[in-house]
């Protein structure tokens, strides 16, 4: 049986607006909300919320099969205020495993607890050039050096906190989102990339007018950066688990943007094996190229929900993100080859 076409437009239309909602983890019910808004346009889906906050979508199918889930995460790498300085600017504690040096300069909004946002731009405190020439190079980019200057006329910390700034407000760092020759080049295309090709499926599916073979969970996950995001809210008939994110791209890896990739092992371990070849037999019977691949500093909510005593078997497959948790990068290669495998998963027996 061959996969119905993606729509390549929907697509690129869709996970643009998507990377710009900002949804840092803790911070995510922007993006809940706006994949919630996408997803209830399609009758064939029962939406509904955990108490954490995720988006369950159900997709009933009348069938002597057991259930399967799918997950993918909308939030992303950020940060808190953590302390007001004396000068004004703040200190920001990370969530996730946000590097300062991969967002030094970039720029950010403090989302304040009574809805205001202020613009800012994250420095090192030894910013000035003609101040401190070639020794800023030296300055440690830390939660201790590393700084957000805000665009308001404060110089104190009583001006700051007249703002309306507290400590704990939310900071979102800019996606900087833009498309050129296919690629798609963004911060936190972990793992909206996915949650697009997870919607991009539904849609693509509902449009031929097919259905998966049996019930389906769609679980969009809001707490994963911090390890515990689908470790709740995966019901418990389900006999399998497949998680879609990103594949690690660079020195030493086997995956590129162009391919999708199943991850065989990463830091939590080893995926189930007959899921692996049943993934592996679904790409190679509908012509989709994909890699294996082992990664290093790398977990998923598959397995935080096998952590959680989850007894179901688990999968991992995803488009190749270059310079993850960075500055990333994806192509539409991979991007639609992910897609046609959620397909292929969904339409199999
Ligand atoms: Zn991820």
């Amino acid at each position: 049986m061959s996969l119905p076409a993606v729509n390549q437009e929907y697509f690129v239309d869709f996970l643009v607006k998507l990377l710009n909602v900002t949804s840092p983890t803790g911070f995510a019910e922007p993006a809940i909300a706006f994949v919630e808004k996408e997803l209830s346009q399609f009758s064939q889906l029962q939406l509904s919320r955990t108490r954490k906050g995720a988006l369950v979508a159900k997709w009933e199918v009348p069938s002597d099969l057991p259930p399967v889930a799918l997950t993918a995460h909308v939030d992303t790498l950020g940060a808190v205020v953590k302390e007001i300085k004396s000068n004004g600017r703040l200190k920001l504690s990370r969530i996730g495993g946000v590097e300062w040096p991969t967002v030094e300069t970039e720029g950010v909004w403090i989302f304040t607890s009574s809805g205001e946002k202020i613009r800012g731009s994250v420095l090192v405190e030894t910013a000035s050039g003609h101040i401190f020439g070639a020794d800023m190079t030296k300055t440690p980019r830390d939660d201790e050096h590393m700084e957000v200057r805000l665009d308001a006329r404060t110089l104190s910390d009583k001006e700051t906190r007249e703002l309306g700034i507290k400590i704990g407000d939310c900071a979102a760092f800019d996606p900087r989102v833009e498309v050129t020759n296919g690629f798609i080049r963004s911060r936190h295309l972990d793992d909206k990339a996915c949650v697009a090709n997870i919607v991009s499926a539904i849609k693509s599916l509902v449009e031929a007018g097919q259905a998966p073979t049996r019930t389906v969970y769609f679980h969009i996950s809001n707490y994963e950066e911090v390890g515990h995001g689908a470790s709740a809210g995966i019901s418990a008939d389900v006999a399998e688990l497949l998680t879609v994110d990103m594949a690690v791209v660079g020195k030493g890896q086997e995956s590129d943007e162009f391919n999708a990739t199943l991850c065989i092992k990463d830091a939590g371990g080893v995926y189930h094996e007959g899921l692996n070849k049943k993934m592996r037999a679904l790409a190679e019977a509908h012509g989709i190229p994909y890699k294996t691949d082992v990664y290093r500093y790398y977990a998923s909510d598959g397995e935080a929900f096998w952590r959680a005593g989850g007894d179901v078997a688990v999968a991992l497959i995803g488009p190749g993100i270059d310079a993850s948790h960075n500055y990333e990068r994806a192509h539409m290669d991979g991007l639609i080859a992910t897609t046609n495998w959620i397909m292929a998963y969904l339409l199999s027996g």
